[in-house]
């Protein structure tokens, strides 16, 4: 499975790009001034922001505009027990206003667990000897899929992978390919992947064609730190990860290579969260003036324990649960548009919380293990996995707590596949036009998801969401009622896959 040590050495060399980082900065500079974004920290925190500077601000996230880079340091110091409950009510009322009452599901699928690099949070990473060492085969990767699609329901995937030659852009070109071409028989009808997200390595354009060839979703690349020193420290000297402009920049070589639907992110618990809620604004304002279009998802990972990773206990930076909901409402209300994902390293009551601060995105049935889907073991297994899971409840499960708090869950993923991406789609995010679509095709994956997977008791509550959803589209939108209902009639018959 390995290659040699000095083919790997060569590889590794070769991986960075140096053209493809200078030729977006400005003078040699990036776009993270981090003197600035500590003076604005401090400057808000020696003085309590005034309650109607706040109310201003909050009525500009409720318009659906970006907020700038003062407004956001000003949020993120308010220690006002009122005002704050104002911005987690405000953080909810933005959302509803994008998304609605919506939450989308999908599922990670960790396709191997090889790394050259050396980030010292990652179980993955290249000392770690204990881990065991796995690349999925295309026929294991249908074997997953059979399960994914067959037997869970998912729609959507996030498809993660280390960096290592084995597993070079050739392995996920055909990984996804695979992805896509399997098609599983369900109970009324039948089950796929339609959308693949990717979370992979920083990469080249040459090869960001390739992936957007493949036909990805969204491209997603965490920065994990803005921080330049924290940086340096945990992704360790002469490995690739090393380098941060290679990874800060790589948005732009995705939109360059024609992908304009990325997430970004930061791994919470490195350095401080209000400095690295700053870094992400800047990343989406950085890409709002470049491509005029932020980014379609952030994601913001809390450092979980990982085998052999002892970083993960001490970092010094850990985020207690409070400060986590303070960073997701600023989040919501800096970048008003975008989708927030909050993922099953969060136990259930946090992600309950999660949901009513504003998040759009959550998986569900999670297992982070290599193959463990096909080989459906339940328990969590720290030698397989990157780092270890807080929620591992059934999708079943996920979806009747949401029919029980009023929300319905998506299976969309149409957006991309009729060219909903890019401008257009922030445009009709930050309209709010988004959502008529969006509705149609979360009640239309809804009704598929019930009929082929549900459990009785979560049908019983959600045929109630579902009753309530289909009468606003007859109120709301009474010219597409006629062509939505009799798809929703062919869908109840057995089709599939029909959507705006
Ligand atoms: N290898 C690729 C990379 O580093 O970008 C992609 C996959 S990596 C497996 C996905 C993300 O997992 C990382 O970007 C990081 O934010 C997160 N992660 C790594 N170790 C973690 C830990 N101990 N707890 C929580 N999240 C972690
Ligand atoms: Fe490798 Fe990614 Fe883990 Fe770093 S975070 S060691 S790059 S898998």
């Amino acid at each position: 499975m390995a290659v040699e040590l000095d083919k790997q050495d060569s590889w590794i060399k070769d991986r960075i790009k140096i053209e493809e980082i200078v030729k977006y900065q400005d003078k040699g500079k990036d776009f993270i001034p981090e003197e600035e974004i500590v003076s604005k920290l401090e400057l808000n925190l020696k003085k309590e922001p005034d309650s109607l500077k706040i109310k201003d601000i909050l009525s500009k996230s409720l318009s659906i505009q970006t907020l700038t880079p003062d407004e956001t340091a000003a949020l993120l110091n308010v220690k006002d027990k009122k005002l704050l409950e104002e911005m987690k009510r405000t953080a909810l009322e933005v959302k509803k206003k994008v998304y609605d009452n919506r939450i989308v599901t999908f599922a990670p699928l960790y396709l191997n667990n090889l790394c050259v690099n050396n980030c010292v949070y990652c179980g993955f990473r290249r000392d770690n000897k204990n881990i065991k060492r796995k690349i999925l085969s295309l026929e294991e990767v249908k074997k997953e899929i059979e399960v994914l699609a067959g037997g869970i329901g998912h729609k959507r995937l996030i498809v993660v992978y280390g960096e290592a030659p084995e597993t070079g852009i050739e392995y996920i070109r055909k990984t996804i390919e695979t992805i896509y071409e399997v098609k599983v028989k369900t109970k009324k009808g039948w089950g796929q992947i339609r959308r693949v997200n990717v979370n992979a390595p920083s990469l080249s354009i040459e090869e960001l064609k390739i992936l957007h060839k493949a036909g990805i979703g969204t491209y997603q690349v965490f920065q994990e730190t803005y921080h330049h020193n924290t940086y340096a420290r945990v992704h360790p000297e002469g490995t690739i990860k090393n380098n941060y402009q290679w990874r800060l920049y790589c948005m732009h070589r995705a939109f360059e290579a024609g992908i304009d639907d990325v997430g970004i992110g930061v791994l919470f618990g490195l350095y401080d969260w209000k400095f690295e809620v700053m870094g992400l604004l800047y990343h989406a304002r950085e890409m709002e003036r470049m491509f005029n279009v932020g980014p379609h998802t952030v994601s913001f990972p809390r450092l979980e324990p990982a085998f052999h990773a002892p970083f993960t206990q001490n970092s010094g930076y850990k985020v207690c649960d409070e400060d986590f909901k303070r960073l997701i409402t600023v989040i919501r209300l800096a970048i008003p548009y975008t989708g927030m994902i909050i993922t099953a390293r969060e136990n259930a009551r946090m992600r309950r919380e999660a949901i009513l601060l504003g998040c759009t995105q959550t998986d569900a049935s999670t297992r982070i293990g290599i193959g463990a889907y096909s080989e459906r073991y339940d328990e969590q297994e720290e030698k397989r996995q990157q780092f270890l899971l807080g929620d591992t409840r059934s999708i079943d499960e996920v979806i009747r707590e949401f029919a029980q708090m009023g929300y319905i869950t998506s299976f969309c993923t149409a957006g991309y596949r009729c060219g909903r991406t890019g401008e257009c789609i922030m445009e009709l995010l930050k309209t709010g036009k988004e959502g008529k679509f969006c509705k149609l095709n979360a009640v239309l994956t809804f009704r598929e998801w019930l009929d082929d997977f549900a459990g009785e008791e979560t049908k019983a509550i959600a045929e109630k969401i579902l009753n309530k959803e289909i009468e606003e589209i007859k109120q709301n939108i009474p010219d597409i009622f006629p062509t939505f209902i009799g798809y929703y009639e062919r869908i109840k018959q057995g089709e599939r896959d029909l959507y705006f």
